[in-house]
């Protein structure tokens, strides 16, 4: 492992989907849950702000950090125990999470097939407990080993530990308390393909050929969901966003059931704890999707997805996102939850 090196004034124009402009004051890359700790510690002897920071899929990044912005490099994949039905693997924070998932796929592993191509990294996959297409990560992770920021010290955090909910986690809640450095999975030789969620079956028989669930191979449901999102979703390379900008609210069956004598053809989902609506579809009915703002604006394609054009700062796209929130409350009385997490408010121990 190389040591950890600081480099001065660092810029994260590149090192976020949103491509907003910012510099962090320092920046390390580190390799291993140790390192973490030493930087930690150091950090704290000078009084700095620390942040963490993955590929940049999923945050609102401000023009200065005034602190220290960890990386993770570990890219290690160990398979941990393989009984020829179900393999455990550990995964370094650093490694990109697609790959992780193709990884898998290629040795016929079933459990992450739907995540396919969900842009990130390892070490921030459990901190929103990474979903799409009817998966989660919660589903396959068995513990995660993360450093507690106020001690230093390393722990072993198992599943039921971890507080996974609707894209949330007990990282996320108490973001200022750790940080992730490895995550073990357990796969399945044996597996179905989920071809519940809307869209999926249709992609499957498109894209592989392949008519019955049964009959699909996990690298059939990785090609064929990675297919989807590319016809769905605007590439962060090409139009700059970091996917859905707020969570799809839940609300009680009462609540529902008002919305629905208002607006016959609002769409809901029962899950357990209540009425899931379609934050897309609340937007879009407000009005907001196309629709450009200087410097940012919400994608033609999804009205979830709020979109940086270039020349634009955070506070251009927060202030858009407060007016969708305020125009969506209004309308229809539900409170929206942003999804990328604002940095700047999060580093100090
Ligand atoms: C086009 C697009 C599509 C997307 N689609 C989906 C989707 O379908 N489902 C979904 O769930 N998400 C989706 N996302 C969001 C994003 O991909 C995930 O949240 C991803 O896990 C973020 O990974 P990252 O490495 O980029 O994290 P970052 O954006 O770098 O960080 C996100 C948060 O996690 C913290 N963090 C990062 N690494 C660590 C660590 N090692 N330890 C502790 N905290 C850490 C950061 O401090 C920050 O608060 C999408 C984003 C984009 C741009």
């Amino acid at each position: 492992m190389t040591p950890t090196s600081w480099e001065a004034d660092f810029e994260l124009d590149r090192r976020n989907s949103l491509r907003l402009p910012c510099r962090a004051l320092w920046h390390a890359q580190v390799p291993d849950a140790a390192a973490v700790s030493n930087a930690l510690a150091c950090a704290k002897r000078l009084g700095m702000g620390v942040w963490v920071l993955g590929e940049g899929s999923n945050v609102v990044l401000p023009e200065v950090l005034e602190g220290l912005v960890l990386g993770l490099s570990d890219r290690r994949i160990d398979v941990l125990q393989d009984d020829g039905g179900r393999l455990r693997l550990r995964a370094g924070a650093g490694v990109h999470w697609d790959s992780l998932v193709r990884w898998c796929a290629q040795r016929g592993l079933w459990g992450v097939e739907n995540l396919a191509l969900i842009p990130g990294s390892v070490g921030a996959a459990p901190v929103q407990n990474i979903g799409a297409y009817g998966q989660e990560l919660a589903a396959t992770c068995r513990r995660v080993e993360a450093v507690d920021r106020v001690t230093g010290k390393v722990v072993q955090l198992e599943a039921g530990a971890c507080g996974f909910g609707y894209r949330d986690s007990r990282f996320r809640r108490e973001m200022q308390a750790w940080v992730v450095t490895a995550v073990d999975l357990e796969l399945h030789r044996h597996g179905c393909a989920q071809v519940a969620y809307p869209g999926v079956a249709e992609i499957l028989a498109e894209v592989r050929g392949v008519t019955e669930a049964g009959q699909a191979s996990p690298l059939d449901m990785v090609e064929s969901i990675t297919a989807l999102r590319r016809r769905k979703l605007p590439d962060p390379e090409v139009l700059p966003n970091a996917g859905s900008f707020f969570k799809n609210p839940v609300v009680t069956r009462a609540r529902f059931e008002s919305l629905q004598e208002q607006h016959c053809d609002v769409p809901g989902m029962v899950v357990d704890s209540g009425v899931k609506l379609s934050a897309a579809w609340l937007i879009e009915r407000c009005g907001w999707r196309g629709l450009r703002r200087g410097s940012v604006g919400v994608a033609e394609t999804h009205a979830l997805v709020l979109v940086h054009h270039g020349g634009g700062v955070s506070t251009d796209l927060l202030k858009l996102a407060r007016d969708i929130e305020a125009s969506v409350r209004e309308r229809f009385g539900v409170t929206l939850e942003q999804e990328p997490v604002e940095l700047q408010s999060m580093g100090r121990l």
